[in-house]
C-alpha cells in the first residue's frame, strides 16, 4: 500500500537516473548511498547484503526486520517486475547489473498498479493520483535559481536544454509550460544544489543521486550540482558526465505525476546509464502522462511512433520495431479500458 508517502506534500525524490536518489519516505530513513556502489565495472559483484540494501532503500524491504529468504525473495521478484527483468527472485546476472547502475533515488513501486487484464500499462502514478489541478489547458510557469546554477552548462544551455524537455511533454498534454524570471511565484522551481540543501533530502555528491523533485503540486525540481552535467558528449569527455536533457525529461515527468516505469525505453525507467541519452518519449510515458491530462488536440500518435520507429532502425534494431508495435497495440487496448 502506501507505506512511503502518506500525503502528497512530502518531498518525492525523483532522483535521476544514476545518481537520483530519492528519499521518498517520511519516518523511513534511508542509508546514506555511497557513490561507489554505482561505479560502472560490470564484473563487480554485488554482495547479499547490498542487494538488500537497495531493496530497502527503494521500497521493497521494509526497514524494520532482517528479512527471511521468502521476504527477500518475494522483494526481489517485485524489483525484477517493476524493472521489466525476467522475474527469478534470484540474484542473477541481469538483476545485478540493473541494480549497479546509476538511477533515480525515488522509490520504484509507490503505488500499487491496478493492471487491467490483458494490458500491459507500466506507468505509474505516486499515491493518490496527485496532479495539477488547475483547468485545462493548464498553464505552468517555470524558473531557474539564478544562485544555483551549475559550473558545466551555461545559463542559456541549461534554458534550452529544458525548453525543449517541457516541449516534450507540452506536445502530448493540453499543458504548456512558460519560461518566467520571477522565481518566487514559478509553478515549477529548478536548481542546481550541493549536499544538505534544506529540504530533509540532501545530495550525496558525484553518482550518487542525480535530482530528486516533488510531487505535483510542489514544483520543486532539484539537480545535484556535484555532477559533470553534459549537454554534448562531444566537448563534455568525462567518464561521469550526466546528460541534462534526458534528466530534465524525467524529473518533469515527475513534476506532472508520474513515478517510474518498468519500460526499459520510457523517460521514466529509474536507470539510465552514465554518457547516455534518453530524451524521447515512449508511449507508456504518454499513456501515463495523458491519463492525468488529456490529450493535446494536436497530437499524433504516427508521428511519436515514426521518430521512435526512424530512431531503432537508425540504430539497426528491427526487433525494436516489433516490440514498438507490441507497445503500440497495447497502449491501444489500454485506451480501451480507461474509457478513452
Ligand atoms: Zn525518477
Ligand atoms: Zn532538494
Amino acid at each position: 500500500m502506501h507505506h512511503h508517502h502518506p500525503c502528497n506534500r512530502k518531498p518525492i525524490i525523483l532522483s535521476f537516473f544514476f545518481v537520483l536518489y530519492l528519499n521518498l519516505h517520511n519516518q523511513q530513513t534511508i542509508e546514506a548511498r555511497n557513490p561507489s556502489q554505482f561505479t560502472i565495472k560490470p564484473s563487480r559483484d554485488v554482495s547479499i547484503p547490498e542487494i538488500k540494501r537497495h531493496l530497502h532503500r527503494f521500497g521493497y524491504l521494509s526497514k524494520d526486520n532482517e528479512p527471511d529468504d521468502v521476504l527477500f525473495e518475494q522483494a526481489l521478484a517485485r524489483y525484477q517486475e517493476n524493472l521489466g527483468l525476467q522475474i527469478t527472485g534470484k540474484p542473477d546476472s541481469d538483476t545485478l547489473s540493473q541494480i549497479r547502475l546509476p538511477r533515480c533515488g525515488f522509490a520504484d513501486d509507490v503505488e500499487p498498479k491496478t493492471t487491467p487484464l490483458h494490458t500491459k500499462q507500466k506507468y505509474v502514478y505516486f499515491p493518490g493520483r496527485p496532479r495539477w489541478t488547475r483547468d485545462v489547458p493548464l498553464k505552468l510557469t517555470y524558473s531557474f535559481s539564478q544562485e544555483n546554477l551549475t559550473p558545466y552548462v551555461t545559463p542559456t544551455d541549461i534554458r534550452r536544454v529544458f525548453r525543449r524537455a517541457f516541449g516534450k511533454w507540452a506536445s502530448v498534454i493540453p499543458v504548456s509550460f512558460i519560461e518566467t524570471e520571477d522565481y518566487v511565484i514559478a509553478d515549477i522551481k529548478i536548481g542546481f544544489f550541493t549536499g544538505d540543501h534544506g529540504d530533509g533530502e540532501p545530495f550525496d555528491g558525484v553518482l550518487g543521486v542525480l535530482a530528486h523533485t516533488f510531487s505535483p503540486e510542489n514544483g520543486r525540481l532539484h539537480l545535484d550540482k556535484a555532477e559533470t552535467w553534459a549537454v554534448d558528449f562531444d566537448e563534455e569527455k568525462s567518464t561521469v558526465a550526466v546528460d541534462l536533457e534526458s534528466v530534465a525529461v524525467h524529473e518533469i515527468g515527475h513534476v506532472l505525476g508520474l513515478g517510474h516505469s518498468s519500460v526499459k525505453d520510457a523517460a521514466m525507467y529509474p536507470t539510465l546509464k552514465p554518457r547516455s541519452k534518453k530524451v524521447n518519449l515512449n508511449m507508456d510515458d504518454v499513456v501515463g502522462v495523458q491519463s492525468l491530462y488529456g490529450t493535446n488536440p494536436n497530437f499524433n500518435i504516427s508521428g511519436l511512433l515514426a521518430s521512435e520507429t526512424s530512431t531503432n532502425l537508425a540504430d539497426g534494431s528491427m526487433i525494436r520495431f516489433e516490440e514498438i508495435m507490441y507497445s503500440t497495440l497495447t497502449t491501444f487496448m489500454a485506451m480501451c479500458f480507461l474509457n478513452w
